[in-house]
């Protein structure tokens, strides 16, 4: 295995990571690789035993500068002043047939000086249910990170549950720079490493920014576009923790999270979750809210703070409406409709009024609102009748709404219970269900598994989601 590594993270101080090697595995097995995104980074694979042995840590590739990050996070709320790569190491970066750099991180891999009380590892079913995940939102069109590969390690990992399969997923990303990045030299009062971190930061992902206020800005209008995207597709990310907001706007840190089967504003998924801090409606605010930890944090890179401050409260409180816009353009879509007008948000939120009660499957039913037995998804079929007049007479002028909402509601996303399923058949050797749920989600938007797009039975339903 080739990887024609560019690193820049390595060369910024040594106050930003510690430098250090994956810890070996018993008996590293390639389970997945990815060969399309292999040639986006320009990787030469080799066989499955060379990949598995890079890529499960034993091997470190040349060119690599491995090293864990640091950094810190506010965690549902509270501060963590030390955060940091507890169980991944970023093997380095390469520049893409497309031009983007992309680091190259191995997650799982060991403990870190940064892994506090944890074990350094990962097992099978999270890094399975990441690779899935992941792989599935690129599909949808979300920005996300990617998976270049999933490694058996052969050796035995201790969770609740028992003794579990270990596991190693190769994770690509834009970057690995997230708000807590920024927030623990802000908050160490290290002035100068807050400084070239936002330089680092802009030079690497918004180039045309002038400085950390433009800085705030684009990613305030990245975020307010991903959380949205995420919205219209029924997905909870579970941890919006601010070490779990990414700065290049990808979504990152796929742990509790899930895509809803019936539609409630309040669902929530995730096992840690107590309080519903992160719930699917929750969601943009929470991102308004980390908006405000990185805007706290880039006011510390300046000497006059005041009108630092007055700059990015007023960039900050602007995304409500940021996020308002691009929430009505993407749910417009949803329903037909290309060019929003402000009063279709209450024809929208009435639908969504009309799911909730009924308990209505949100992909499926807003899958379905183009066809003749849309009505089948609802109990209180006076009240979607009801509203399905009022579409019809706004929808009457749109040039083409069938094709607006073909490519904006898919026709599969990775259903808990289809991911449950494929960890325990995995667990048990069997990779067949992840090729199969791996091959319908790479064309989410066209039904090729009709099994696939049911909605979970009584018994199917998977209620909550662990972290790995
Ligand atoms: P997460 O909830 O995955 O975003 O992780 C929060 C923090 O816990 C990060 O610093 C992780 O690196 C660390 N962490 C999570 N799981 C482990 C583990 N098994 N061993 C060491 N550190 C971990
Ligand atoms: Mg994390
Ligand atoms: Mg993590």
């Amino acid at each position: 295995m080739r990887i024609p590594f560019d690193n820049s993270y390595a060369a910024l101080p040594d106050d930003f990571y510690s430098r250090l090697e994956p810890t070996s595995v018993s008996a590293p097995k390639l389970l997945a690789f990815n060969e399309k995104l292999a040639e986006l980074l320009n990787i030469e694979q080799g066989g499955p035993a060379d990949i598995a042995a890079t890529l499960g840590g034993n091997d470190v590739p040349q060119g690599a500068a491995p090293l864990a990050q640091l950094y810190a996070g506010h965690q549902f709320g509270t501060y963590n002043p030390q955060l940091g790569d507890g169980r991944a190491i970023l093997l380095g970066e390469v520049i893409g047939t497309d031009g983007i750099r992309r680091d190259i991180q191995l997650k799982g891999s060991g403990p870190t000086p940064y892994s506090r009380m944890g074990d350094g590892r990962a097992w099978l079913g999270p890094v399975l249910r990441e690779y899935v995940m992941s792989e599935a939102m690129h599909a949808l069109g979300v920005s996300t990170t990617r998976a270049l590969a999933a490694v058996s390690t052969g050796d035995q990992i201790w969770r609740e549950q028992g003794a579990l399969p270990g596991a190693i997923l190769t994770r690509v990303a834009q970057s690995h720079l997230r708000v807590g990045t920024f927030q623990v030299f802000a908050h160490r009062g290290e002035v100068e490493n807050l400084r070239i971190l936002i330089d680092y930061a802009i030079q690497r992902h918004y180039p045309q920014a002038t400085g950390p206020m433009d800085l705030l800005r684009a990613v305030c209008a990245a975020q307010a576009d991903l959380v949205t995207h995420w919205m219209s597709l029924g997905f909870i990310h579970g941890v919006m923790n601010t070490d779990n907001c990414a700065i290049s706007g990808e979504t990152i840190d796929y742990g509790p999270c899930a895509f809803m089967d019936n539609f409630h504003q309040n669902r929530v998924f995730s096992s840690i979750d107590t309080q519903g801090r992160y719930a699917f409606g929750a969601q943009p605010g929470i991102a308004v809210w980390n908006m405000a930890q990185l805007a706290t944090s880039l006011v510390q890179a300046f000497d006059d703070k005041d009108a630092a401050v007055a700059e990015a409260t007023e960039i900050v409180h602007a995304m409500p409406h940021l996020l308002e816009e691009n929430w009505l353009k993407r749910f417009a879509a949803k329903i037909g409709i290309s060019t929003p007008r402000p009063d279709d948000t209450a024809l929208i939120e009435e639908l969504m009024g009309l799911m909730q009660n009924d308990g209505a499957d949100f992909t499926n039913s807003f899958r379905a609102l183009g066809t003749a037995s849309a009505q089948d998804q609802f109990t209180n079929r006076e009240a979607f009748e009801n509203w399905r007049a009022k579409w019809q007479d706004r929808i009457k002028d749109e040039p083409d709404p069938q094709a607006v909402m073909q490519a904006a509601n898919p026709a599969i996303i990775p259903r808990n219970h289809r991911i449950e399923q494929m960890i325990e058949a995995a667990v048990a050797g069997d990779m067949a269900p992840f090729e199969r749920l791996m091959t319908a989600l790479a064309t989410p938007y066209v039904e090729t598994d009709a099994d696939l797009s049911r909605a979970p039975s009584e018994q199917e339903i998977v209620p909550a989601t662990f972290c790995g």
